[in-house]
Formats: C-alpha cells, structure tokens, sequence
C-alpha cells in the first residue's frame, strides 16, 4: 500500500492567522511545524512533497531531496490549489494531504484511510472525528470532518481543474463531485492544528515539560491545546535546559538561508573602498611582474656559462649595472654578467642572477662565481608570476582591506566598483530605558545597548539610522518598526522579545511581518526574533535582540553579523583559535554557552585562556575585561584546567 502512496504537506497559505508568519517554519520542539508534518507522513508513503507558495529555499531545506512546489493557480488560493499542484506532481496512484500545522496525526493515517477507500471504492477517503461543544458539555458530539486529511486518487486531477475552473476554492464543494469514504478516528487532538503563535507556545512548553528529546517526531499523544504541562519528570532536569530550544547552528542557518545580498553597487577612487565590499572580480589587465625581474642585489648572466658540477670556478667580465627603472638593455656575450638591483629588468638574454654574496671573488670588473654557486633561472621574478594578465587578482565578495588596496593599486585600477553600504536602523525597547543626558529616575537604567549597537554597525561599515528608545507601548512600536522598514535594508532592535517581556513587542513585529521568535540553546541570549518586516511596498530584515547587554552583543556577532555580512554580499566567517583553559570551567551539554575570557601567552609560548569574573549577562564590565569569547559547543560537558577551548578573539569581530 506504502508504495501507491506519495505524501504531500500543506504548507501554502499567507499565514494570515498567524500574524501572516509562515506557520511551517515556525521552530517547533527542536525543529520546525512542516518538519514535524513531513517525519510523520514519511513513514507513510513512497515519497514526499510540500506544497508551498513563500519562502521556497527554506521549505526545500526541510525537504531535503523531496520536491517544494508552489501552487499552479495564483493568489494564494487555499489548500485546494496545493492539492492541484499536488495531484499534477503525483508520481503514484493515491496522494496523502496532511496540513503543516497538525503535527501530531496518526501514523496510521494512510492505512486506515486507504482500507476504507478499498471497501468502499472511494476516490477519496476523508479523517472525521467526534466533537463536543466546549461550551455545552450536554448538547450531543458532532461528527467534524478533516478535509485536509485525505488519501486522493490521483485520476481526479480532471475533475478538480475543471471545479477550480468554476472558481469553486472550497475542499468540501469539490468532494460533493467524489465518491467520499469518511473514517472515524477516536483521537480528536490528533487532528488538532496551532493556528495562533498562541497555540504554538502552548503546545511548546507543553512539550518542554514533557520528557522528550529535540527529535523530529513528535508524542502522538501531545495535545496543542492542552492544560498546564504535566509537572514530572521536568522537575529532575534544570530549570534552563530546553529540549524544545533550537540549536545555534540550526537558528545560525535558517537566517543564512533566507538573507540575500543587497544588489545595488558604484564605483569608488580606490582610496574610499577601504572595509567595502568588492561587487565584481578584479581581473588583471596585466603582468604582475610586468617583466622578469631580479630577486636579489647580485650579477645577471647566461646559466649557459655557469660552471658545471666539479669544473673549475669562471670568471665573468661585469659589463654595466642594471637599477629598478633603469634598465640594461645590451645583450651580454659569452661569460659576461651584468651587476644588478633587486627589481631591475632582466638584460636581454640573462636567465639567472647569482646573489653579491655567493661571488667567490671580485676583482674590478672581473667577477669569479664557483661551481655550484647557483643553478641556472635561479633568483628571478617571473613575468605574470604574482598574477597573469586576464587572471582573477580578487574575488567579488572580498572586504577590502588594506593589502587589497595594494593589490589592486599595482594593477594601475583607479576605481573599484562596490555593493552600496547596508542601512540599518536599530532601537532599544523599554519603558525602564532612559538616554544619556536624561535625568536617571528611581528603576530606570541608562540605555547602553544603543552604544553597543552603534559601534558594533560601524565597525561593519553600516549606515546607521540611530531611532533611539522606544516605549513598551504597541503604537510606538508599531510606528517604529513601520518606519524603519520604509528607510532600512535590516532593523536590529534589542529588549522585549523573551517570553516575560511586555508581549505586544512580539505581537506588534510578528503582525507587521512574517517573524519567528525562538527560544535558543544558548547562553546568554536565549531569545531572539528573525523575519522580515513590511511596510506597504518596502520591507527590511529585522533582529529582534535580547534586552540583556551582553546577550546584546553575544547574538549580534553569533546571528546579526554574519546575515549583515551576507546582506552586504559578502563572504566571511568567524574564525575561531584555539586556547589552553586555565581552570576548569563549569558547562552543561545540551546548549551553546559564551563565556567572556582573556586570552594571552602561557610560560611555554601557547595560547592559553581564563574567564573574566561573574558571567551574568547583564554585566557588561566582563566584556570590556575580556578579549575574547570563549565558545563552548552545544554537546560539550564541563572543561578541565589544560584542555583546549575555542576562542572568539575580539580583534577578529573587527
Ligand atoms: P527585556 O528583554 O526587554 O526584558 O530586557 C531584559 C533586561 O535587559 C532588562 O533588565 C532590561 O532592563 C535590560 N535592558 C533592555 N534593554 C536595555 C538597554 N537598551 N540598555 C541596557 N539594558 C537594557
Ligand atoms: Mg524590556
């Protein structure tokens, strides 16, 4: 039966209850809702398809080999259309729907669905379930069919291009033209969906306190809408461990994957385009050395006239001097050389220099070289031996740094053309918040992570549009944010996105945009917000900062930063260096933490590493004592005194 079936995940709608967030990629129990979807149809079918109409690259990263395909019909026409594109794919006789925000469907789905289609010669066998009204615990239990669970033959493609045809768009109208088998499955949550980040938080920290592990599969039995999470077995884990948070590096690569570079670019005098991003590769429009030239201070000659292996030493007859810019263009006769500076062009007809020190002797301008001295072509530069002529001297993508001046400068380029810098607005949120200058009222702070921000923009060479502090209120926000989406390419904002904090600032980026708030296995900066923001026709990426400073700048560098970088089109990474730990160093696997340290030389010349003090991360004091961050990985357990850490040297986040 398995092998009739092909799988197809429902994952095309504008996400309009959501916040218009695309609900399938929304983080869910380690991975996403649509993943979640995809591991339960799996088991059931030959193979599998998500039908979506947004964010197609990362939908294909969840898919893997498994095709994503966008509706056939425009303008986000319902589930209908992802059937039709579906049954058009189908590469088997029956295909299963399942929607992505149902994560908990039986895994006898097909089996069941397709027994009753046998029996009943079906084109179409529907899940029903048994509901009761909340409301009115006596009034009798309905039947509630789940059109999005079907098992369909693929043959009923005609006659659901010529429903949709009629503009019919509804599941229900296009089976009254079916043979419909219903199957009752008893497991009403089964079928239950997340329609709200409300749901979804629910069913998130249901899970948390649930004894699972961040797999893919999720307990059959978990309910979206259930209670408050049962109590035990969380109770023996630490408070802070999250099998439910999402890994670094998963939340690292859903950025990456969405982020594109900015394609405008000009064309700057080479002495403005220090730290700016090269748009096209520098090709060499000549030699580099133009000419063969020498490498040391010595005597040109013919290798031809140098004494071979076990002869007597020669004497060479000097016969000029060749300088860098001036140079001797007489060809030399038998055992005549010719003195010459480093740089200098090669006389006609010389392929060797022999280095002023190796000359056994000289005498006036008889020069003595012995046997073996040199070998023939020694000490030259060769024409186009640095970079040929028509050769790539950079690459686009490069951050132009000082060397790169120089390169480009000996090439004779007078102007390079580079992506246009990136504008990013930022603001801090939080009616605690006051700016320097302000009077500092009894529970307010001054707001430092503005300061941070701007130099961490700077320093990436950012336009920066400073907003200042934005109140907790929903209407500041939502003006901000609206603005900021107009003017900027990315809005980086920090304070208001974890769980506890005043949760309109969630509500207000998730409803103007298309945002995933994650819990991350991190420490600190556990929350953040990613997505992008709208305002009528622009748009722009937006980081949702935590408020904490040093969870401020530990996400900054680890999501903000590179996703800037790969805005700005450039390729870099972050690298790391390792270092011998000093004392141990308390770790708990099943998160990322980044502990601010110094790193400086030990007694025996190696790099070696010890931790600033208190690690909280509100204290910003320990980032200004460290130099470096240390990196312990997600897997990672407690550190013993003489191991080797990962180190993020300071010097290298530029
Ligand atoms: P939040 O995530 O908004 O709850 O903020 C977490 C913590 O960071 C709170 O103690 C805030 O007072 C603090 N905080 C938030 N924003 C800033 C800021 N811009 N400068 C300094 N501290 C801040
Ligand atoms: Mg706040």
């Amino acid at each position: 039966m398995k092998s009739k079936v092909t799988g197809l995940v429902l994952a095309g709608g504008r996400g309009t209850r959501m916040g218009r967030v695309d609900k399938g990629l929304q983080p869910f129990r380690g991975s996403t809702l649509v993943a979640h979807v995809l591991a339960r149809l799996k088991p059931q079918a030959a193979s599998v398809a998500i039908n979506a109409n947004r964010n197609l690259p990362q939908y294909q990263m969840v898919a893997g080999e498994s095709p994503v395909l966008p509706d056939f019909l425009e303008g986000f026409a319902g589930p209908l259309a992802g059937l039709q594109i579906g049954l058009q794919f189908c590469p088997t006789e029956l295909l299963l729907t399942a929607p992505c925000d149902s994560p908990f469907f039986p895994l006898d789905l097909a089996e069941r669905l397709h027994a009753a289609m046998a029996v009943q010669d079906a084109d179409l066998a529907m899940a029903v379930t048994m509901e009761r009204d909340p409301e009115q615990s006596d009034a009798a239990p309905y039947r509630q069919p789940h059109p999005v669970f079907s098992l369909i033959k693929a043959s009923v493609l005609p006659q659901l291009d010529a429903y949709l045809e009629t503009g019919g768009r509804r599941m229900e109208g296009f089976f009254k033209s079916l043979r419909v088998a219903e199957v009752l499955f008893d497991d009403s949550a089964a079928f239950g969906n997340i329609n709200t980040l409300e749901d979804l938080h629910r069913a998130e920290r249901a899970a948390a306190a649930e004894q699972t592990t961040a797999t893919p599969t999720p307990m059959p039995n978990a309910d979206a809408a259930s209670g408050p999470a049962p109590a035990s077995p969380a109770a023996a884990r630490p408070a802070d461990s999250d099998p439910a948070a999402l890994p670094v590096d998963q939340a690292q690569r859903l950025i990456f994957d969405r982020i594109t570079a900015v394609e405008a670019t000009e064309t700057l005098p080479l002495l403005n385009a220090l730290d700016r991003v090269l748009a096209a590769d520098i090709i060499s429009p000549i030699n580099v050395p133009a000419y063969d030239n020498s490498a040391m201070d010595g005597y040109a000659l013919r290798g031809a006239d140098l004494p071979a292996d076990g002869a007597a030493p020669v004497t060479f007859k000097n016969i000029g001097i060749a300088y860098a810019g001036h140079p001797f263009t007489q060809a030399p006769q038998q055992n005549e050389c010719i003195r010459i500076m480093t740089g200098a062009a090669i006389p006609p007809g010389c392929d060797s220099v022999l280095p002023q020190e190796l000359a056994a002797a000289i005498d006036g301008d008889q020069v003595t070289i012995a046997a073996n001295a040199i070998r023939a072509g020694a000490n030259l530069r060769r024409a186009g031996e640095d970079l040929p002529q028509g050769g790539i001297a950079i690459a686009a993508g490069k951050l132009l740094r000082p060397a790169d001046l120089g390169l480009i400068a000996s090439l004779g380029i007078a102007n390079v053309t580079v992506r246009r810098k990136l504008r990013v607005a930022f603001f801090s949120t939080g009616d605690e918040l006051r700016s320097v200058g302000e009077k500092l009222e009894a529970g307010c702070v001054y707001d430092s992570n503005r300061y941070t921000l701007f130099g961490m923009l700077q320093r990436l060479g950012c336009d920066i549009i400073d907003m200042g502090v934005v109140r907790d209120d929903p209407h500041a926000l939502e003006t901000a944010l609206r603005e900021a989406a107009k003017t900027a390419d990315a809005i980086i904002t920090s304070g208001g996105v974890s769980e506890g904090a005043a949760d309109y600032t969630r509500d207000i980026m998730a409803l103007l945009g298309d945002v995933a708030f994650w819990k991350l296995a991190m420490r600190p900066g556990r929350p953040l917000a990613f997505g992008k923001v709208q305002a009528e026709q622009d748009s722009a990426w937006l980081f949702g900062l935590p408020g904490n400073p040093v969870a401020v700048m530990v996400s900054f560098y680890l999501f903000a930063r590179p996703a800037l970088l790969r805005m700005m089109g450039a390729d870099s990474k972050l690298q790391t260096m390792q270092a011998r730990a000093t004392d141990t160093i308390r770790k708990r696997p099943g998160r990322t933490e980044y502990q601010r340290g110094i790193v400086s030389t030990a007694a025996d010349g190696a790099p070696q590493v010890r931790l600033t003090g208190a690690q909280g991360s509100g204290i910003l004091s320990s980032m200004t004592e460290a130099n470096c961050i240390v990196v312990l990985h997600h897997a990672q357990a407690n550190v013993a005194a003489g191991q080797l850490v990962d180190v993020l040297l300071f010097d290298g986040l530029t």
